[in-house]
């Protein structure tokens, strides 16, 4: 599998446009970054750069980056320097969030950014699109957004602003129940991000400020696929869910930047390589939130009892230079290493999740259903057990129960949630999916219909060749 390769337009004779890419800051925002730089910059697609605010907040950013730009020649690299941001402001904070709040207060530096580069479009990630839009309209540069979560996550952030509207004229500002979004599905109160429970958080602003700023876009580009999500896509694009909303390019699952080969293998890859097809329990909960030392001890209790063959990568911080722990010491250091050695590679480290996801091996993902992870898994086929933990996970659980990527047991705990999952039911659960004949049925099917979208005349094909065509119009 490979990314949509770019179309070759006779049909579009301008110049090549100089698309500048601008994600904000962790993986699961620069990864689909990524991605798309190179799917544009294939063929004759477009010049593109991608702006990068250095030093990254974590150092899995930073070996990307370096890694993408040595695998993709063709993708320049600028520099986006802040403006000076006292982070005092907000005690506590997530350090993501906060870089977010910095790129977003440094948005008036867009304007020369963005003229130095001879720019003929901008992409912006969600997270900065209500400061980076006005800026690029000033400058004339049409402005597209990539939203680096599901659809139905998109519906849900273009809906929200009126829905807070209605709340407060209601008397209940700030107040937030199960919300019905227009043409989509409701998604329930426990389904919310945590954070839009409290107006005042910095993410709740930034993303009503967002939401509203949406229908200002020259068009949202979203990593998901028409078969995939068809609910959200069509209500979104039929104006069902916000009227006059911007054209809707589904152009997903945006696939793996194929970086060269490392040399010798990873350990871990290896010891795939000698495992059973489909035997495999891949376990990662992504790169954002550490899990309880509780929950992790009862998920390691439950992962022994299952039975089954696993790799699990486990994350004891949020941000990675922070993680010092050692392996044993975050698992209780029962023996429980020990124990499964043989069937089982436990990690503390960086792996290449796309290269095990597509390894034949792994008959299962428990997963905490960031978005990237979530396309990953269905670009390969591989059954999710859904957990989903904080933020739009559990609104992109729902797309991978609905679409019968995998199941979610939705019971499981959220961050924030009192009371732990025990070791007993994690382990039934994953031995009653691992057994099912039809979860592994299933998933192959959207991995096929995801190939379908991706290949040449598939939807995601045309909705990016539709992308490039508007911008070559433009340039
Ligand atoms: N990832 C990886 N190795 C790891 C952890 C994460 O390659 O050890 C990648 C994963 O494949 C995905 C991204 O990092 O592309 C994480 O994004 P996602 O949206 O899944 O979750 P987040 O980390 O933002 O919660
Ligand atoms: N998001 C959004 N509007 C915003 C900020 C975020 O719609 O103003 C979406 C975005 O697609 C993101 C998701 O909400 O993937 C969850 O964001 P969060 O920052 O919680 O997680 P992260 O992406 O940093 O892992």
């Amino acid at each position: 599998a490979s990314s949509p390769a770019m179309p070759t337009s006779g049909d579009h004779a301008g110049a090549r446009p100089h698309v500048v890419l601008l994600p904000s800051a962790g993986m699961g925002h620069l990864v689909p970054f990524g991605r798309l730089a190179v799917a544009l910059s294939q063929g004759d697609g477009c010049d593109v750069s991608v702006a990068a605010v250095l030093p990254t907040v974590s150092s899995a950013e930073s070996r990307h980056l370096d890694a993408l730009f040595a695998a993709a020649p063709a993708v320049r690299r600028l520099d986006f320097r802040l403006a000076p941001f006292d982070e005092s402001e907000f005690p506590g904070a997530d350090p993501f969030f906060l870089r977010f709040e910095a790129m977003r207060r440094s948005a008036p530096l867009l304007g020369p950014l963005l003229a130095g580069a001879g720019a003929s479009a901008l992409v912006t990630d969600i997270v900065l699109a209500s400061v980076a839009l006005p800026v690029a309209r000033e400058r004339g540069v049409p402005c597209y957004v990539l939203f680096t979560s599901s659809a139905a996550m998109l519906a849900f952030c273009a809906h929200f602003p009126s829905y807070t509207d209605a709340s407060a004229a209601a008397g209940r500002p700030g107040v937030v129940g199960d919300v019905d979004v227009p043409g989509v599905y409701r998604i329930p109160k426990s389904s919310v991000p945590q954070a839009l429970h409290d107006p005042k958080h910095l993410f709740t602003q930034q993303f009503v400020a967002n939401g509203r700023g949406l229908v200002d876009a020259d068009g949202i580009l979203v990593n998901t696929f028409d078969a995939f999500e068809p609910e959200a896509v069509t209500a979104l694009r039929e104006g069902k869910v916000v009227s006059d909303f911007p054209p809707v390019f589904a152009v997903g699952p945006l696939l793996p930047v194929r970086f060269p080969a490392k040399d010798p293998a990873a350990g871990y890859m290896q010891w795939l390589d000698a495992q059973p097809a489909r035997s495999v329990v891949y376990v990662s909960f992504g790169s954002r939130k550490a899990i309880s030392p509780d929950q992790l001890r009862e998920l390691a209790a439950g992962l022994e009892a299952s039975g089954q063959r696993f790799l699990w990568v486990v994350k004891g911080a949020v941000v990675d230079r922070d993680d010092a722990g050692e392996l044993g010491e975050l698992l209780g250091d029962d023996g429980f290493l020990e124990r499964v050695q043989g069937r089982a590679l436990v990690t503390k480290g960086w792996v290449e999740q796309e290269e095990i996801l597509r390894h034949g091996s792994v008959g299962l993902f428990i997963s905490h259903c960031g978005w990237n992870s979530v396309t990953e898994a269905a670009a390969f086929g591989v059954p999710v057990l859904a957990w989903p933990r904080f933020g739009d996970q559990r609104v992109n659980a729902a797309v991978v129960a609905r679409g019968e990527l995998g199941a979610w047991e939705q019971r499981w705990s959220w961050d924030g949630e009192e009371g732990l999952v025990s070791g007993k039911e994690i382990g039934e659960k994953i031995k009653a999916v691992m057994v099912d004949d039809t979860v592994a049925k299933k998933g192959a099917k959207v991995g096929d219909a995801a190939a379908a979208a991706t290949a040449k005349g598939g939807t995601s094909y045309r909705s990016l060749a539709e992308f490039v065509g508007r911008c070559r119009d433009a340039g």
